[in-house]
């Protein structure tokens, strides 16, 4: 239905410098997919959505809609906006009009119909989100869940082949997530093609057909929700779907300040939830500190958590070298015993440049 080719959008700043925002996305979405587009803020996935409406159109490359591009010119432009809609997370509801006409104006206006007609259509679709009881208020009088149900019954109004939301329920009071989700996993159900950029995990893992990391102004990682969310290939997908967050140290040798680095360790393990960690942490530093590492300067020191699994670990790598430290012929017997009091596991794996120790705390 849609495949995008090469897509770039560049801005220029006012002072003249060149900010890519997209820079090379390409992808293939066929009728009744649901795609649920994830990744970090500022990596252009408003952008995307913007530039595949046309509402701020891309700088380079192509959009075919059933094969047709539209982007080359003499393109009937009005109708193809027709057919995608478009939810923001604003809602972008008409505060003067009441909820009935916000949905009778767009198919009145560019579609044509009679008023009658148009008003018929419109309460079907306002029933259908559950707004139909709602259809004589101002938008002023409902909440921001209603809203954004009203913002959907409009897009459906004009009889889209497909709906783009931007982060439908991002300005939402959390009570009222849920009845936005449940009024889109219906319209995913019955084959509308959705693309959807959410912060919603669960509702992207469960309902999506497939998903797309965009990082960087990519689509750095796409799959089906159990190969990005399960099986990540790229470590940038792995960090972000388990909220992995870090916290890295260049150890370059014996001056290390190793005080100051405890300390931010245990302000990172209180910022998330994991203080009773800091104990084990500190002594696994000093344990390996004082001995194995202090020949292999410089090392990376690492501290991990993840969100999703809850598990900390703290990782201990070396590049350039093939075997665990810990397995070195000078190392200190007693010294495994001593790390295995201070964490769950000890793990010790070679990576792609070196060898990594790391302990599950
Ligand atoms: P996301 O939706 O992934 O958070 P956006 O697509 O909104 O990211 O923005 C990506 C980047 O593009 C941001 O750094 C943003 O500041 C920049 N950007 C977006 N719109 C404009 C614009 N109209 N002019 C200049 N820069 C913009
Ligand atoms: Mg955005």
């Amino acid at each position: 239905m849609i495949t995008v080719k090469h897509l770039t959008k560049q801005y220029i700043d006012p002072d003249g410098s060149v900010f890519q925002v997209l820079k090379d996305v390409n992808c293939e979405i066929e009728r009744g997919e649901v795609i649920s587009i994830i990744g970090p803020s500022g990596t252009g996935k408003s952008t995307f959505l913007r530039a595949l409406n046309l509402l701020d159109p891309p700088t380079s490359g192509e959009i075919l809609w059933n094969g047709e591009n539209i982007l080359a010119k003499g393109y009937p432009l009005n109708k193809f906006r027709q057919k995608m809609g478009m939810v923001f997370q604003s809602f972008n509801l008409f505060e003067h009009l009441s909820i009935l006409d916000n949905v009778t104006l767009g198919p009145m206006k560019l579609l044509g119909l009679s008023r009658s007609q148009a008003e018929e259509e419109a309460m079907t679709m306002l029933r259908k989100v559950g707004m139909g009881e709602k259809a004589a208020s101002m938008p002023g009088d409902l909440s921001g869940g209603q809203k954004q149900r009203v913002a959907i019954a409009r897009s459906l109004a004009m009889h889209p082949d497909a709906i783009l939301f931007d982060e439908p329920t991002s300005a939402l009071d959390p009570t009222m997530v849920g009845e936005v989700l449940s009024v889109m996993r219906q319209l995913a159900s019955e084959g509308m093609t959705m693309l959807i950029v959410t912060h919603e995990m669960k509702f992207a893992r469960n309902v999506s057909t497939r998903v797309f990391f965009m990082n960087e102004g990519i689509i750095y990682e796409d799959g089906t929700p159990e190969q990005i969310f399960e099986h990540p290939v790229h470590s940038a997908t792995k960090a972000f779907v388990q909220r992995i967050h870090k916290l890295v140290f260049e150890v370059d040798g014996a001056d290390f300040d190793m005080l100051d680095a405890k300390s931010q360790m245990g302000r990172f393990c209180i910022k998330y939830n994991v203080a009773s960690k800091v104990e084990a942490a500190n002594r696994i530093v000093d344990l390996m500190g004082q001995s194995v590492m202090s020949r292999l300067y410089p090392y990376t020191l690492r501290l991990t958590h993840s969100e999703q699994t809850e598990v900390t670990a703290l990782d201990f790598m070396k590049e350039n070298i093939q075997d665990s430290p810990l397995r070195m012929p000078q190392t200190d017997s007693t010294l495994l015993d001593k790390l295995r009091e201070h964490c769950q596991e000890i793990v010790e794996e070679p990576t792609t440049r070196g060898f990594r120790v790391k302990f599950i705390l």
